[in-house]
């Protein structure tokens, strides 16, 4: 999960003293701290609810490498600072950390989507998950984007 920062859980978010590396079959290794570790161990289903297939995630990777675009740390830091939570956190229920989503997702190539600052929005795990391949729009209803879009400010662009 590399959108994680440097020394950050992967599930949880936090940045605990040391991480724990946990072996995902296919995908690489998950850096968590203690708590989730010892959870991810002793929990059978805990891999379909905290990581990405394998498959999807290689397909995220690809397309994200295809997509026009790009944006640095900095950018995304100005973001946080901007708004440091959840951009649908409306929603409610929001759960782990806080990835670097696209307001239009990199899968719908029709729509032409960017990979730079003003297409990505800070979204907890479990909303990211949910809203797969939808645009804020067709995932929320008519409005969604451009709620999001202003409680991001003037950082994200348009
Ligand atoms: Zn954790
Ligand atoms: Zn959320």
């Amino acid at each position: 999960m590399s959108y994680l920062a440097e020394g950050q859980c992967s599930d949880c978010g936090e940045f605990p003293d040391k991480l724990e590396s946990l072996r995902i079959e296919g995908d690489g290794t998950l850096r968590l701290c203690k708590r989730c570790f010892s959870r991810a161990r002793r929990e059978t289903n805990w891999h379909a609810a905290h990581v990405e297939p394998a498959e999807q995630a290689r397909t995220r990777r690809a397309r994200k490498k295809a997509a026009p675009g790009s944006f640095t740390e900095d950018e995304w830091s100005a973001l946080l600072a901007m708004h440091p939570g959840c951009a649908v956190a409306w929603l409610g229920d929001c759960e782990g950390p806080l990835h670097r989503g696209h307001i239009t997702p990199l899968s719908r190539t029709e729509l032409r989507p960017r990979n730079d600052i003003g297409n990505i929005m800070p979204i907890c795990r479990r909303h990211n998950f949910a809203q797969r391949t939808k645009t804020l729009d067709e995932w929320l209803g008519y409005g969604a984007e451009r709620r999001v879009r202003e409680a991001l400010g003037a950082s994200n662009g348009s």
